[in-house]
């Protein structure tokens, strides 16, 4: 049986040198439906929503490859008030999305973790557990991952950017620490959260090597929910300032992004899988490429149309001016033209914690 056949009949079941050849395959609309046919197997032909609120842009920290990292001066600071955090949930929750995803920068201390509880104290009043609420704040004290779970969070996602240390160190400053990062990610999964991990696609220095590890990092770790996207220089940081950004590397990091996605699922099969927003960036139509490669996740943008260009993680960051209506439609229309239907009003959980 070809390395594909057997990738998809079996799960968690290749080396690492398969896993180097599935990302090289070299017909990667192959590899594309080979993973497709894999999701739809595994999931059906339907895609599920989270509302994403990127609710303020304030960081403490200073990855060199983010927009918004502590040291840029140049971005205009937010953050959103509790009472419209929690007015942006509820249209998101009757709007039909089945999940919401609170994402922001991160923050650390006792009124910061203060504040997000009561936001999901309040989102939880008015839809229980029928609304998934995903949290991505970055790194906290395990307690504080505990008393956000109580408050009512169900999932959490936390990027561990790359699986490599020595390749984390050199995009971070000296205090940012990849060990902390994974044990955060345990953490996480003590509290009783799905936990999502996921990583960048063409980071500098980055080889194929790493893409697979990344991939076996995720069976290790028992991810529940991957969420994967190439990386896109930012010209104010210190990584992407004076990196080239042509239409070939682009179109490569598109691809790298894509072959992730479907070497995930023929390897995982069972995860959710989200096609970030960045693919969009890269193309018009990147997200439901992604769907195409395996995925089973979108994250629809529903944040106050004026906040958006506040929170521009890299360059190129779509639907700035849509309004959430707009941008709901759009997708909605795509998204059937792929032959593929929207879970309206599910959570969508994973099937693998489902199973756990
Ligand atoms: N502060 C939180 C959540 C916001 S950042 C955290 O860091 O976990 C969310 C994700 O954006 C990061 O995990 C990173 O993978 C991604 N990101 C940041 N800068 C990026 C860039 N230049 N290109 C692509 N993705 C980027
Ligand atoms: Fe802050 Fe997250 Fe950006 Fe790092 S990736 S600078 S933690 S927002």
């Amino acid at each position: 049986m070809s390395l594909l056949g057997r990738a998809a009949v079996a799960p968690r079941a290749l080396s690492h040198r398969e896993l180097v050849e599935l990302l090289t395959w070299p017909d990667a609309e192959e590899l594309f439906s080979a993973a497709y046919a894999v999701k739809c197997r595994e999931i059906g032909r339907v895609v599920s929503f989270r509302g994403l609120v990127e609710f303020g842009n304030v960081c403490e920290k200073n990855c060199y490859y983010c927009g918004i990292r502590k040291g840029n001066g140049k971005v205009h600071r937010y953050r959103m008030e509790a009472d419209e955090i929690v007015r942006e949930a509820e249209l998101a929750f009757k709007a039909g999305y089945g999940s919401l995803v609170l994402q922001s920068g991160e923050l650390t201390g006792e009124a910061n973790a203060v504040f997000v509880e009561d936001v999901l104290r309040r989102i939880h009043a008015f839809c229980g557990d029928e609304f998934g609420v995903t949290i991505s704040l970055g790194e906290q004290p395990e307690e504080t991952y505990r008393c956000w779970r109580e408050a009512g969070a169900h999932r959490y996602l936390l990027r561990i950017e790359t699986s490599n240390p020595a390749l984390y160190a050199k995009l971070h400053p000296a205090d940012h620490s990849w060990e902390r990062r994974r044990d955060c990610l345990r953490a996480l999964r003590r509290c009783g959260y799905q936990v999502g991990s996921g990583v960048m696609a063409g980071l500098p220095g980055q080889t194929t090597d790493d893409l697979a590890s990344d991939i076996e990092f995720f069976e290790s770790e028992d991810l529940d929910m991957i969420g994967m996207g190439p990386y896109i220089p930012h010209a104010d940081t210190p990584l992407g300032k004076d990196a080239p950004w042509t239409p070939e590397l682009r179109k490569k990091h598109l691809e790298l992004g894509l072959r992730m996605i479907a070497a995930t699922r023929l390897y995982l099969h069972d995860v959710n899988i989200a096609a970030a927003t960045a693919l969009q960036a890269l193309d018009p139509e990147g997200r439901e490429k992604g769907l195409l490669a395996g995925a089973n996740v979108v994250m629809p943008n529903v944040t106050e149309t004026r906040y958006r260009a506040d929170y521009q993680l890299y360059a190129g960051k779509p639907c700035l001016d849509e309004n959430a209506t707009l941008c709901r439609g759009c997708l909605e229309r795509r998204i059937s033209a792929i032959g593929e239907t929207i879970l309206w009003n599910k959570r969508g959980d994973s099937l693998h914690w489902a199973k756990r």
